[in-house]
C-alpha cells in the first residue's frame, strides 16, 4: 500500500519581483490534490515565455511565483480521481492541457482544451484556488501550471504528457514546449511536401523547430529569413539552405522563388513579419502559418488573435476549380464555403461572366462572386490589413497554437520521433548551467546567445 503523500522541503528558484534576479529558496510543496499529480523535476530549460512574464511589463503583477515550463520529471505521487498515471512515470509537463472531456479535446481538430487551456494571469490550483507551493507560510503563485524551476512542483494530470522511461529526460525535456511549438507548425499545420519551398521568418529556437519540420518534410528549399546575420551559421544545422536579411531587399522572398514560396512559418510575433510571410507564398496553394504571439499591446491585436487561435483564413479564386476539369461537375454539384472559413456576403455583386451561367434560384456562394467582381475588390480590409486580393489568389493564412499538438495525446509521439532518430534535438541545447546558477540562463537568452539552456536538478 502507498503511503498518503505529504508536504515535501525542497529548493526551488523563486521570483520575488519583477525583473529581478531569482533566489534560490527552500519551499514546502503541498501533496497533490483531486486531479493533480506532484512530480519530481529532474531538469528543465528556460523559454522566452518565462523571461516575458519574469519581467512582467504592462502585465498583471503575480509575485512571488515560481516561473518554468520547459521541463521532464518523474511522477512522485498522484492525488484522489487520477489514473492515467503512477509513481515513476515519465513525464513531460506541458504549460497547455488536455483534459480530455471538452468539446475542443474531443474534436480531432483543436487542442485548445477549454479547462486547460493557456491562462498566465492563474497563479494558483484550479480544484480550489490555492497554491502549493509556500515558504515560511507564505503562499507562492504558479506559473502556467507548470512552474517548473523547482525540484517539486504540483500539476493537473491534464499538463502531463507520458513518455517513453528510455528517453534522455535532459534531452527530452526541451520537447515540452518551444520545439514542439515550431516543429508542428510545420509538420501538422504547414504540412509541406516532399520539394516544396518553404520559408520561416525569426530563426529563434520555434523557428528553427519550424525549420527542422521542414527538413523532416524533405522539403528542397528553407529560405531563413532573420534580422540578424548572425543567427544565419547556426541555423544550417536545423536545413536553412538560404538566408535573407529582410533590411536588405524589398520583397526578397518573391524575388528568390519564383512567384513565391509554397509554405511560410512566422514565428517573430512581429504584425509586419506576419504580413510578409502571408505575401511571400505563392498564389494559388501557398499557405502562411501564424506562430509567433503578438505583443499585448499590438496595433493589430484582435485580428491576429483570431488567426492564432486556429482559425483559419482561405481565400479562393473561381471556387478554386480548374475551368475545363471541374466546371462541367459544378452543373450537377456544388458545394458551399466550409465551416469555420473566412467569407463575406457577396450577393450584390453575382453576375453572369466567362461564358458560365448560374441558376439564380442556387445560394450564392463565394465561387458566384469571384466571376463578378474580383477587379472590384484589389484592396480589401479586413480590421484595418490590406491583404484581400493576396487571399483571392488561393492563398491561406493559418494560425497555430502549440503547434496543433494535443499535449497528452501527441506530444509522446514527437518525443518517439526523437528516439527514431527522425528529430534531432541535441542541437537546440546550446547551454547549460547548475540549477544554483539558474540568472545566467537569463542573462543568455536576454543576449541572445543561448537557444535553449538546461539546469539540472538532480544533483
Ligand atoms: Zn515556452
Ligand atoms: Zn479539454
Amino acid at each position: 500500500m502507498r503511503l498518503t503523500p505529504t508536504v515535501i522541503k525542497c529548493k526551488a528558484a523563486v521570483a520575488w519581483e519583477a525583473g529581478k534576479p531569482l533566489v534560490i529558496e527552500e519551499i514546502e510543496v503541498a501533496p497533490p490534490q483531486a486531479n493533480e499529480v506532484r512530480v519530481r523535476i529532474l531538469y528543465t530549460s528556460l523559454c522566452h515565455t518565462d523571461v516575458y512574464f519574469w519581467e512582467s511589463k504592462g502585465q498583471t503583477l503575480m509575485f512571488p511565483r515560481i516561473y518554468g515550463h520547459e521541463a521532464g520529471g518523474i511522477v512522485e505521487s498522484v492525488g484522489e480521481g487520477v489514473t492515467c498515471l503512477q509513481e515513476g512515470d515519465h513525464v513531460l509537463p506541458i504549460f497547455t492541457g488536455e483534459c480530455g472531456e471538452c468539446s475542443h479535446c474531443k474534436s480531432e481538430e483543436s487542442n485548445m482544451c477549454e479547462l486547460l487551456r493557456i491562462n498566465s494571469d492563474r497563479g494558483v490550483m484550479l480544484s480550489d484556488g490555492k497554491s502549493r507551493f509556500s515558504k515560511d507560510g507564505q503562499p507562492i503563485y504558479h506559473f502556467l501550471g507548470t512552474s517548473t524551476f523547482s525540484e517539486y512542483t504540483v500539476i493537473h494530470f491534464g499538463c502531463l504528457a507520458k513518455i517513453n522511461l528510455a528517453a534522455p529526460l535532459d534531452k527530452v525535456c526541451v520537447i515540452s514546449c518551444g520545439l514542439s511549438a515550431g516543429l508542428g507548425a510545420t509538420l501538422n499545420v504547414a504540412k509541406p511536401k516532399k520539394g516544396q519551398s518553404v520559408a520561416v521568418f525569426g530563426l529563434g529556437a520555434v523557428g528553427l523547430a519550424a525549420a527542422e519540420g521542414a527538413r523532416i518534410s524533405g522539403a528542397s528549399r528553407i529560405i531563413g529569413v532573420d534580422m540578424n546575420a548572425s543567427c544565419f551559421e547556426q541555423a544550417k544545422k536545423f536545413g536553412c539552405t538560404e538566408f535573407v536579411n529582410p533590411k536588405d531587399h524589398e520583397k526578397p522572398v518573391q524575388e528568390m522563388t519564383d512567384g513565391g514560396v509554397d509554405r511560410a512559418l512566422e514565428c517573430t510575433g512581429s504584425v509586419r513579419a506576419m504580413i510578409s510571410a502571408f505575401e511571400c507564398v505563392h498564389d494559388g496553394w501557398g499557405v502562411a502559418v501564424l506562430v509567433g504571439v503578438p505583443n499585448k499591446d499590438d496595433e493589430f491585436r484582435t485580428h491576429p488573435f483570431k488567426v492564432l487561435s486556429e482559425r483559419t483564413l482561405k481565400g479562393t479564386f473561381f471556387g478554386n476549380y480548374k475551368p475545363r476539369t471541374d466546371i462541367p461537375g459544378v452543373v450537377v454539384h456544388e458545394q458551399g464555403a466550409g465551416s469555420g472559413e473566412i467569407y463575406h456576403s457577396f450577393r450584390p455583386f453575382l453576375r453572369d461572366q466567362q461564358g458560365i451561367r448560374f441558376n439564380a434560384r442556387r445560394e450564392v456562394s463565394p465561387m458566384h462572386f469571384l466571376l463578378g467582381c474580383l477587379e472590384h475588390y484589389l484592396e480589401y480590409r479586413i480590421d484595418g490589413i490590406t491583404i484581400r486580393l493576396w487571399v483571392l489568389s488561393e492563398r491561406t493564412l493559418k494560425g497555430t497554437f502549440f503547434g496543433n499538438y494535443k499535449p497528452r495525446t501527441d506530444i509522446p509521439g514527437v518525443v518517439e520521433q526523437y528516439m527514431n532518430k527522425e528529430l534531432e534535438v541535441e542541437k537546440f541545447i546550446t547551454h547549460s548551467v547548475p540549477f544554483s546558477e539558474i540568472n545566467k540562463a537569463f542573462d543568455l537568452m536576454l543576449e541572445g546567445k543561448s537557444l535553449r539552456c538546461i539546469f539540472s536538478l538532480d544533483a
